[in-house]
């Protein structure tokens, strides 16, 4: 039986990756609809090669330019949607049997969660969503009996680890950290460094978000609290391991001391393909790892010091409601004056910390109050950003 794939965020790496992977898997799979930002001619090349009913673009004028190409490349044009509306068709087709969601920030959360209504199996490559809305989402499919199968390396080699152990033998989930192109330098030297600098992934080749967030170990705060939502252990149950070889993806223990964890070359592909076929397993094209060639694996604690956006996660979890989406706000709006060069990159931690120090908890009820909450910590973001910028160590200092 073939299955039909929909993606949120089809131009993005996780995205390409997901393609490569279904025409490695052949006829099982057919893509049936797209949904992209701007990337105009990435997402015509890729209906010209999969045919997908529907697609989405950001906005009318990608749209116009997207009908365009292919009408130059006389490819028959799908049914073209556009924003968030879009996106949530494409999250919610009818010949889709699963929807890997794997846009950037918060854009794929109303999406997701209506993919998971819809009932759809949902790979989940967006983390931000379940940082903003865990309860949420989890709610949502346990309703609608919709299956949620993670694609972040982390939480898919934990998905691997748990396969048939029970839940009470878990002592507690350890994820595994590359520790980012900054692992080594002072924090003299992260305050200084460029955006060039923090662009270079030490062992993954992912999109600018991701990687800052690598830099900052802010990805991995946020994965503690995607493992948290996954699989139901709280905050002192999930602790970080610096990893520098990327090949242990994650590891957990049990309870009579067993470490079972999951292992493999950093290859998005090996996750995409998991979560795609499970519970079976397919063959794969793809390198096998050959542990020979490494010789030896490196681990170590991280430095919350260096690298506070960890703890301000952990913080953000424990403390719960609304804290986590704020904190997601904030953190994307000072990424992207990191990226912008309007801050340094040890800036990204005092903002998020200003804007959760300034954030009052509430409960999440409903899909409205993230909403709110989201928009309010983003203008709470900007603010601060203002700030620093126009006196540029005004923050530096304060503790976080
Ligand atoms: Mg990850």
């Amino acid at each position: 039986m073939t299955k039909g794939i929909a993606i949120l965020g089809s131009t993005g790496s996780i995205g390409c990756n997901t393609l490569r992977v279904v025409e490695a898997l052949g006829e099982s799979f057919r893509v049936v609809a797209l949904g992209a930002g701007r990337n105009a001619l990435k997402l015509a090349e890729q209906i010209t090669r999969h045919q997908p009913e529907i697609v989405a673009v950001e906005n009318d004028e990608c749209a116009a330019q997207l009908d365009k190409l292919l009408h130059e490349r006389k490819v028959k044009a799908p049914r073209i949607l556009t924003g968030e509306a879009g996106l949530c068709n494409v999250a919610t087709h009818e010949e889709a049997d699963q929807v890997v969601s794997a846009t950037v920030g918060a854009v794929g959360f109303v999406p997701t969660l209506r993919a998971l209504e819809a009932g759809k199996r949902v790979a989940l490559a967006n983390k931000e969503t379940l940082v903003m809305a865990g309860e949420l989402m989890t709610r949502a499919a346990a309703k609608y009996g919709a299956e949620l199968l993670p694609i972040d390396s982390e939480h898919n080699a934990l998905h691997q680890c748990l396969r048939g152990e029970k839940r009470a033998e878990v002592r507690r989930l350890v994820l595994t950290a590359s520790g980012g192109p900054f692992r080594l330098k002072s924090l003299e030297e992260i305050e200084a460094a460029t955006v060039s600098e923090a662009l270079q992934h030490p062992t993954w080749n992912m999109g600018a978000k991701v990687t800052i967030d690598s830099a900052t170990l802010m990805n991995k705060g946020l994965e503690v609290i995607e493992a948290r939502w996954l699989f139901g252990f709280d905050a002192d149950q999930i602790d970080v391991l610096v990893h520098p070889e990327s090949i242990v993806h994650s590891m957990i223990e049990l309870v009579d001391g067993s470490v079972i964890s999951q292992m493999g070359t950093a290859d998005m592909r090996h996750a995409i393909q998991y979560a795609l076929t499970y519970p079976l397993r397919q063959t794969s094209a793809l390198a096998p790892l050959d542990l020979t060639k490494l010789g030896a694996l490196h681990f170590e604690a991280p430095d919350i010091k260096r690298f506070p956006c960890l703890a301000l996660a952990y913080r953000a979890l424990r403390e719960g409601g609304t804290l986590p989406a704020a904190m997601n706000a904030a953190n994307e709006e000072a990424v992207r004056a990191f990226l912008d060069e309007r801050i340094n990159l040890a800036d990204v931690s005092r903002v998020i910390a200003d804007v959760m120090n300034k954030h009052v908890t509430k409960p999440v009820d409903d899909l409205a109050t993230i909403i709110k909450v989201d928009l309010e910590a983003r203008q709470e973001a900007q603010h601060t950003i203002q700030n620093l910028t126009q006196t540029p160590r005004a923050l530096a200092g304060q503790s976080v």
